[in-house]
């Protein structure tokens, strides 16, 4: 039996740092996770680029991976669903 056990943090507009976000992220196969992080938009470059940087944080269903952008800095964020 699984246990429903629950920490739930509040759940705002910002989305939360989620430790069982973190362990779905990195439930995923590697090589799966290494594509979403290397395809991720920019609006500032105009262009998909690499995420750094990351953090994984839990909206309502999915995951949002948060960071920054490889090549110029800027925020950038990530939707796994
Ligand atoms: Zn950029």
């Amino acid at each position: 039996m699984e246990k429903a056990e629950k920490n739930h943090k509040t759940l705002d507009n910002q989305g939360v740092i989620s430790f069982s976000a973190n362990k779905k992220w990195l439930s995923m196969p590697v090589e799966i996770r290494r594509k979403l992080e290397q395809n991720v938009w920019c609006g500032s470059c105009s262009d998909v680029v690499k995420i750094e940087s990351y953090t994984v944080k839990e909206f309502s269903n999915v995951i949002v991976l948060e960071g920054i952008c490889h090549k110029c800095g800027n925020e950038v964020a990530r939707v796994i669903d």
